[in-house]
């Protein structure tokens, strides 16, 4: 067996239940990513009190309250896994995380992720947060957006400063909804797609996330 990461070839143990499994992950790739250990209980971004961010009170300042877990840190590791994931289009590599995201799996509630527009859809051909809510569980396509311009363009203040692209086409009339994405970095696109929701009836959402990017790092903004 190969490890879906780096190709070195692993043992693997070999029962019915491993047979048909092909999303190995060798041990030197599965530490690679490096988990979020203490931080601020809003968005995981560390911190050695676990108090809440300074990002978060001015979102909560702003009436903006919304709960987002992030898995790992998106330093240098999480940067090429992520590229190699979304840029390159490896999807299968998504199994490698597949393990930690269902470890999170909560019951009666919705899994939405967060749509790209139908120009990027087109352009990258798959939705890089709805392959990660389908690690989780079912998921519902229940927002939809309006390119805006790409956030790579925008930049750091361009993204806190636009407005909203996230529509909902219909009542929302699943109580509680978790929001999936790949990367949290200005926080701006989860808090507005829980705005669009909370607004159209949905009565809890909160959000989890692969990745945190971290204050002061030298990681590619995405
Ligand atoms: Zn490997
Ligand atoms: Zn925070």
């Amino acid at each position: 067996m190969r490890c879906l990461l780096c190709h070195e070839s692993m043992t693997v143990p070999w029962t019915p239940a491993t047979l048909w499994r092909r999303d190995w992950v060798c041990p030197a790739c599965e530490s690679k990513l490096t988990p979020l250990g203490t931080g601020c209980p809003r968005c995981g971004q560390p911190n050695e009190t676990g108090e809440t961010c300074p990002d978060c009170i001015r979102w909560l300042a702003l009436g903006l309250d919304l709960t987002v877990r992030c898995l790992y840190a998106y330093d240098e590791a999480g940067v090429d896994w992520l590229h190699r994931f979304k840029f390159s289009g490896d999807v299968v590599i998504a199994s490698s995380v597949a393990p930690a995201l269902r470890a999170s799996r909560s019951s009666g509630v919705t899994y939405v992720p967060v749509p790209l527009s139908k120009e990027r859809l087109q352009t990258r051909r798959f939705n890089q947060a709805e392959v990660l809510a389908r690690c989780i569980g079912p998921t519902r396509q229940l927002l939809e957006k309006t390119e805006v311009s790409s956030q790579r363009e925008l930049g750091k203040e361009g993204r806190r400063h636009r407005t909203n692209p996230f529509t909902v086409p219909t009542s929302v009339k699943c109580g509680k909804i978790i929001l999936v994405d790949d990367v949290y970095t200005t926080g701006t696109t989860l808090h507005q797609a829980a705005f669009s929701l909370r607004q159209a009836g949905a009565s809890e959402v909160s959000a989890i996330c692969l990745f945190r990017a971290l204050n002061k790092s030298k990681s590619r903004p995405i």
